[in-house]
């Protein structure tokens, strides 16, 4: 598909990603911590015996930066760190704990990083085991892991396995050399070769390979090799992530030379030819930047309507609230989002004081829930229905926008629903943008705050 130039450059501005809705720069610091434990109390209740609840688990620590990480990390070679903090997601769990009436029922539980495989295997046994030895697991439930290649021992798939882990994550980026070197991350393709070879062998039902698009150094034909390598492993997901390029926020990006970044039609190019191979290889489409087989749950979700997308990006979410434990873990309870502390020693003295180290979060209006509802239904689903008790907010700032985007070729719409064309689907981010009231009222200088489309 073409797309032109101008197009490209019009679109190609800061506008969020939309992992959650209101987006993280509209939460507050002036965050009240008791209405917080309410609304917990209360939403655990509604959600529990009805779906059970999710756990994400942050495990901070990596030993060697990545140049271009975005993530919440803690470099260290020092695995006597592991203790400490094994001991504080166990006190916050407990914390957490005294807030439920009844006993969890364990849906889902994700582990997180930072780098999870650098915990020993039996520390990940003790982490995960500190927690469901309080709860009930969901007879289906999905336990799933982001592990490191370079990293991710039989020993350590073994003990997850055995703690009812099936599905993982291997952060993959590129196998180009010129590029690994470049981004701090030398991973080589024997590495990524074993360690899905291995997680098949022990008997994880679903391998997810995370790529990146935009990296510095990359080129078209060095894409192309990177997507038939992948290809030939077939994991059953891959998300192929556009770079986020903020070096205001992620320092470790500054370590690059900015030059050796492909141009926004580049990156484009780049994108296109690896999503043309991965369909040629029977890998569906399935919404912004994630892929998958026609046997995987992520594809039969997005199929039936079921797809969701959070924190973790795309997800098949079984259950409407989600419990964020650990340093800078956010919190999804449906009608309120917290955040917890970003350092580890503000996190630390938060749990040794018996304190819940959220520091920041917002409370949902009945306006952002609906307005968080279609933006959900276009990220996942490129069509949207209109509520007409929302007309009036939608005829004053969605619509005239909605106007702009289809004469640019990229929605079809009237009062009653949105449609995203084949053109849109590159631009589902700004799509959305249009019904981010936040976004929309409020003259935030975007720069800061979040990537650019492309
Ligand atoms: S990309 Fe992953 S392994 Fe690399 S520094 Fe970031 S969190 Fe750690």
């Amino acid at each position: 598909m073409n797309i032109e130039p101008t197009l490209l450059g019009k679109y190609n501005v800061p506008v969020p990603r939309y992992t959650s809705y209101p987006t993280v720069p509209f939460w507050t610091e002036e965050f009240d911590i008791a209405r917080w434990k309410e609304a917990f109390r209360e939403e655990f209740l509604k959600n529990n015996v009805q779906n059970g609840i999710s756990l994400y688990i942050h495990l901070p620590f990596c030993e060697s930066l990545c140049t271009y990480c975005g993530c919440n990390k803690k470099i260290t070679t020092n695995h006597g760190v592991e203790g400490e903090y094994i001991n504080a997601i166990s006190k916050e769990w407990k914390l957490y704990k005294q807030l439920m009436s009844e006993s969890p029922i364990l849906r889902e539980i994700h582990l997180g990083g930072g780098t999870p495989t650098f915990f020993s295997p039996s520390n990940l046994a003790t982490i995960v085991e500190s927690i469901t030895r309080r709860a009930v697991v969901h007879p289906h439930h999905e336990f799933s892991v982001e592990g490191h290649p370079n990293n991710t021992t039989k020993h350590h798939l073994k003990a997850l396995y055995d703690l009812g882990f099936r599905r993982i994550s291997y952060g993959v980026q590129d196998h180009d050399q010129e590029v690994q070197r470049v981004i701090n991350r030398i991973q080589p393709l024997e590495n990524v070769h074993r360690a899905t070879e291995e997680a098949r062998e022990v008997g994880f039902r679903s391998v997810n390979f995370d790529l990146i698009y935009g990296l510095p150094k990359q080129t078209l034909p060095g894409i192309e090799k990177t997507i038939q390598q992948t290809i030939e492993l077939k994991p059953d997901r891959i998300a192929f992530y556009s770079y986020a390029h903020v070096p205001w926020t992620s320092r470790g990006q500054r370590l690059f030379d900015e030059n050796d970044l492909p141009s926004a039609q580049e990156k484009l190019e780049l994108y296109l030819k690896g999503k043309e191979l991965l369909a040629a290889a029977g890998y569906v489409d399935i919404g912004m930047d994630h892929f998958a087989l026609p046997a995987d749950d992520l594809y039969e979700a997005w199929l039936n309507g079921r797809l969701h997308r959070s924190f973790m990006g795309y997800t098949t979410q079984r259950t409407s609230f989600l419990l964020g434990l650990g340093v800078s873990s956010i919190s999804d309870i449906g009608v309120a989002f917290a955040q917890n502390r970003k350092s580890l020693r503000e996190y630390y003295e938060a749990i040794e004081k018996d304190e819940l180290a959220v520091f920041k979060g917002y409370f949902l209006s009945e306006e952002d829930m609906s307005f968080k509802k279609y933006i959900l239904n276009i990220i996942c689903g490129g069509f949207t229905s209109i509520d007409p008790s929302d007309l009036a907010v939608l005829r004053e700032l969605s619509f005239p926008l909605l106007k702009e985007l289809e004469e640019d070729g990229l929605v079809e719409w009237n009062e009653k629903e949105v449609i995203v064309t084949s053109l849109g689907r590159h631009f589902l981010r700004n799509i959305a943008s249009v019904f981010d009231l936040h976004l929309q009222r409020n003259s935030l200088d975007a720069k800061p705050l979040f990537s650019k489309a492309i």
